[in-house]
């Protein structure tokens, strides 16, 4: 299906009722090509692999497709123009490695279609339905922070120099490209700060991107966003864009989320999305996750039903979650009706 008609919301409200109620976001990219033998101590972290191994990236997609994801995020979270050209890459195949992104994602969503619908069918109708659920690609941007690859994503503080014209300067035409590259959905992810909101809130109005998009934004203290400024605020913005089909919290500690959902249902009617990373932190010098005292993936997944109770429609997982968070989170969403009920939720 394709979410880009006319009213957006009414798609994405049809979208959320084909897949049961509620839809499972992917889990960590990135994190699970590392697992799968990547090594992404790189300025450019998994958008590196767009280059070096393509096929990876679409098996880890396809895995998540066999957990039970209904969407797919594309590597670009930290693919950008300039950061392929400070690699040597011309202009025109730094916005071919865009588009690559999306492209791949549609291939992975493609093999897992044909496996299942030209195999025989399975007399197990729930099976079918899982396997002929609705899946969606989502052009993954990541913030001015994940392209200065110094952690400030993790705080939101780019500096007095950095305006909101820079910022608009710095992502339309990544913007551009990545929604005619094709894409159902722009997930604008990690966002630290009420600037970066405005500046992808004007750019979607100024670029007439025809696309829908979700907003999703991190917080360290389960009340502000990263760099302290009002979440409640940042989640006003998104609200009064009309492209914005849902908005929530993304890479940001599982404890912390229940609050923020029920902080976001205040501001909003629009459909909450969470994915949460798995509690650990980023050390942005070492590039590598820390390990914590947090929770555990069986942890991660005992909030899943508080959060779809708070009001999260839309939940999946962050950096180090794997397909196995991913089937968990499904499970636990749909363990009422066994699987999957389509209809059986009212949204
Ligand atoms: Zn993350």
């Amino acid at each position: 299906m394709e979410l880009g008609a006319k009213d957006p919301m009414a798609m994405m409200r049809e979208f959320l009722r084909e897949a049961g109620g509620c839809a499972v976001i992917d889990g960590g990219l990135a994190t699970e090509m590392e697992a799968n033998g990547a090594d992404l101590k790189d300025a450019l972290w998994s958008a590196k692999c767009l280059f070096t191994s393509p096929d990876l990236i679409k098996k880890v997609h396809l895995d998540y497709l066999e957990a039970g994801a209904n969407i797919l995020t594309t590597a670009s979270y930290q693919a950008t123009i300039q950061g392929f050209e400070s690699r040597g890459f011309s202009r025109e195949e730094s916005e071919a490695l865009l588009r690559r992104s999306v492209e791949i994602a549609y291939e992975a969503r493609d093999i897992f279609q044909k496996r299942y619908l030209k195999g025989p069918q399975n007399a197990d109708k729930k099976e079918n339905t899982f396997k002929q659920r609705p899946i969606l690609v989502a052009a993954s941007v990541g913030s001015y922070g994940a392209y200065l690859a110094d952690g400030s994503e993790y705080s939101g503080n780019y500096g007095e120099a950095v305006t909101l014209e820079t910022l608009k300067d710095f992502h339309r035409r990544r913007l551009q490209v990545l929604s005619e590259a094709g894409a159902d959905i722009i997930a604008f992810e990690t966002i630290p700060n009420k600037l970066e909101a405005q500046v992808y809130a004007e750019l979607l109005e100024e670029c007439n991107i025809k696309i829908p998009a979700w907003f999703s934004f991190n917080s360290k203290d389960g009340i502000n966003v990263v760099s302290g400024d009002s979440l409640i605020e940042c989640v006003s913005i998104a609200d009064s864009c009309e492209n914005v089909v849902a908005i929530g919290i993304n890479c940001t500690a599982p404890r912390n989320i229940h609050g923020l959902v029920l902080s976001i249902r205040k501001v909003t009617n629009k459909p909450i999305l969470v994915y949460p990373n798995s509690g650990e932190s980023y050390d942005a010098d070492r590039k590598e996750w820390v390990a914590s005292t947090d929770v555990s993936d069986e942890d991660f997944v005992s909030y899943v039903s508080r959060w779809h109770e708070a009001g999260a429609l839309l939940i999946g997982g962050c950096c180090r979650t794997t397909p196995k968070t991913i089937r968990a989170i499904l499970r636990a969403l749909h363990k009422e009706d066994d699987v999957f009920k389509p209809d059986g939720i009212q949204i």
